[in-house]
């Protein structure tokens, strides 16, 4: 960076500092503007996926660096953007913002975005939430009263009675406090709670100040051991993988067992410079050479990817409308705590298979 710039400031007259200051604040929206215009086609063109990113979002953070915030709000002008090309000039000109774009996107149509946008010209937030107000009336908010149980415990090492009443309106609360530590806050029924205490109890030889840390981890172990042996077949003597009948697309229970183990539980999408997709939520199981090519569902053949990778190597292969009819069940999860240590490398490639396929939902 050109340290004489960030240092002249100093030495301007007053009238220069306020003519440069407001040109830098038109350079900035313009730069901007520009951001969002080449958003909207790396958008377009799903380059993101090609990257091994599973979103836009994903990839406006890791690559981009921008801040949660700052990437949902170009993301959201892009898209807007998109439909609307308008909204590049205005932004550019500073007659929108982006929280204002944020504001108006979802109402925008082919037949009101001239007559909105212009009424929103150079209003500030709160003017066009009124204007959205008067366009689109909100039924007014119910009134709530709640009763939270008093918490009837008292321990040391238990968090239990700062969670009986949490803020109005954020029931849930989980936020990092320290490196790979993080603060959950969440409001319990009577039943939970007293399942929470039994288990405290019944752990008590074992851990003897009732820690939630410890005591909501074996409970989560052991449920997601119980979803493996549901959704993966997982099991303590796998039979080994047999191939399935030739033709067919059933994918064996052993092949998706084996695939979970060796993938981690995370989507194994490489993309063209290299990266692995990270995504955990939402995995379907991949044939790497299509079934309808004569891909077979062996554990070579199978792989993890999450629905937008699945979805867009289809794509790649047969086209959009193939997408239409073809099963996609929901009901995916991470398996990665519980099968951490079989991870598989870092995958460098698809053993030199071609990355074409169709979607296989976990079922
Ligand atoms: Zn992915």
């Amino acid at each position: 960076m050109d340290t004489t710039t960030l240092s002249s400031p100093a030495d301007l007259s007053d009238q220069d500092l306020l003519a440069r200051t407001m040109q830098l604040a038109r350079e900035e929206r313009q730069a901007t503007a520009l951001l969002i215009a080449h958003l909207a086609e790396v958008d377009a063109r799903r380059l993101h996926l090609a990257e091994g990113y599973s979103s836009l979002f994903t990839y406006c953070t890791e690559v981009l660096r921008l801040s949660e915030h700052a990437a949902y709000g170009r993301i959201e002008a892009a898209r807007a953007a998109r439909r609307f090309p308008v909204i590049l000039e205005m932004l550019s000109e500073g007659s929108v913002t982006l929280t204002t774009v944020g504001l108006l996107a979802p109402h925008l149509t082919a037949e009101n975005h001239q007559d909105l946008l212009e009424q929103a010209w150079g209003k500030s937030k709160r003017a066009v939430e009124e204007l959205l107000a008067a366009l689109a009336p909100q039924p007014s908010v119910p009134a709530v009263v709640r009763r939270l149980p008093t918490p009837r415990f008292s321990s040391a090492a238990s968090a239990l009675t700062a969670a009986a009443t949490p803020p109005q309106g954020r029931p849930t609360t989980v936020a990092p406090v320290a490196p790979a530590r993080y603060k959950v806050q969440f409001t319990a029924t009577a039943e939970t709670y007293e399942k929470l205490r039994l288990a405290q109890d019944l752990l008590r030889h074992q851990i003897p100040d009732g820690d939630l840390d410890q005591v909501l981890s074996r409970a989560l172990t052991a449920l997601l051991e119980q979803l493996a042996r549901e959704k993966f077949a997982a099991t303590d003597r796998p039979r080994g993988g047999r191939p399935t009948a030739p033709g067919s697309r059933h994918i064996p229970a052993e092949v998706k067992r084996a695939v979970c183990l060796r993938d981690g539980g995370r989507c194994a999408f490489v993309g063209a410079s290299g990266r692995r997709c990270t995504a955990t939520g939402f995995l379907e199981f991949h044939h790497v050479k299509p079934h309808a090519v004569g891909g077979e569902s062996t554990i070579d053949n199978i792989q993890l990817r999450c629905r937008a990778h699945n979805a867009y190597e289809a794509e790649l292969s047969f086209g959009p409308s193939t997408l239409v009819g073809v099963r996609e069940t929901p009901g995916c999860y991470s398996v990665r705590t519980e099968f951490g240590h079989h991870r598989r490398p870092p995958a460098g490639g698809n053993d030199g298979q071609p990355k074409r396929g169709i979607r296989t939902s976990f079922q």
